[in-house]
């Protein structure tokens, strides 16, 4: 039997872990490659106007997965963080492919992951089909949450100028959606942090309601804190059209920030590469300035 897993959404992040975690348990798996214009063209073309980008490159890896694999591997995920939850799209992920596309042989387990426990118990529904004994599912959860953090670190250290890169995971690490933004920007001579490469604390005390979405509280957390700690000249934020969560966390950021430099960069499948390089090169030209004459400017120039 091959599993296929679909080179999308959070899977990016945890790939690796996943695939280690099937082959522990005697699972051969099978992932699609990196998001390239067939697969982008694939999930436009199956999934419905008014979805995200990333949840339409979704459907164009598990397209390209179709007649690839036995089974599809299309993860219900609510929530990764006690009382909160990731985002309605990924509630709804197995139903939307399975209808969307017509296909039948997906498998969506409900994952509930805020703590060992749950994780554990989610791993364990996910495979309990399979009958596999006890120790061998032991000995490959164990194996999962050690490579659980694999994916990519970035080198920010080299630069004079640092930016915040936020974004939801799958926007940042998958290079053909966001154009090479951090190559991009890494060749005009700046630094990039991300949100899995520095940590921050809690100022969502300073909202009026504590954020029930994860991605919210992350990137709201996240910037405030390198803004507070001085760590960063200026913030990057890429977002996709139609992202419900990120129209509010951009707003929540923008009103606390005050005239910090701020660039948001919205994308979806028809956004040319000309148009993001034009804004990214102005708004490294702006930093500079700003470094240069003391901050004596204001962020429109
Ligand atoms: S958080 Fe935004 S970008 Fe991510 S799946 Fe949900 S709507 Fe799409």
């Amino acid at each position: 039997m091959i599993i296929g897993i679909p080179n999308a959404l959070l899977n990016i992040k945890y790939r690796d872990a996943i695939q280690e975690f099937f082959q522990n348990i005697g699972v051969t798996t099978f992932v699609s490659p990196k998001t390239n214009k067939e697969i982008l063209d694939l999930g436009v073309l199956n999934c419905v106007d008014e979805a995200c980008l990333p949840v339409k490159v979704f459907h164009g890896h598990v397209e390209y997965l179709r007649d690839r694999c036995d089974f599809i591997l299309v993860p219900r995920i609510m929530k990764l963080q006690k009382n909160e939850f990731i985002c309605p799209k990924f509630c709804g992920l197995p139903e939307m492919i399975k209808y969307s596309l017509d296909i039948k042989n997906i498998i969506a387990p409900t994952i509930v992951a805020y703590d060992n426990k749950t994780l554990k118990k989610s791993l364990y529904e996910l495979v309990k089909p399979l009958n596999i004994k006890k120790e061998k599912f032991e000995k490959a959860f164990e194996a999962f949450k050690s490579n659980l953090y694999k994916y990519r670190n970035l080198d920010y250290k080299n630069s004079d100028l640092k930016v915040l890169l936020l974004g939801h995971p799958y926007l940042i690490y998958d290079d053909f959606i966001n154009m090479n933004i951090i190559k991009k920007l890494k060749a005009f001579g700046v630094s990039v942090y991300t949100e899995d490469n520095v940590d921050f604390y809690d100022y969502t005390y300073r909202l009026i309601k504590k954020p029930f979405w994860t991605f919210l509280r992350n990137t709201y957390n996240c910037a405030i804190s390198l803004i507070e700690t001085g760590k960063i000249d200026g913030i990057i934020y890429v977002s996709s059209f139609a992202c419900g969560i990120d129209s509010f966390s951009i707003d929540l950021i923008k009103k606390d920030i005050g005239s910090f430099p701020y660039l948001v960069l919205k994308i979806d499948e028809h956004t040319g590469e000309a148009g993001i390089d034009t804004r990214l090169e102005a708004f490294v030209d702006l930093l500079k300035r700003r470094a240069k004459n003391e901050y004596n400017f204001s962020t429109l120039g």
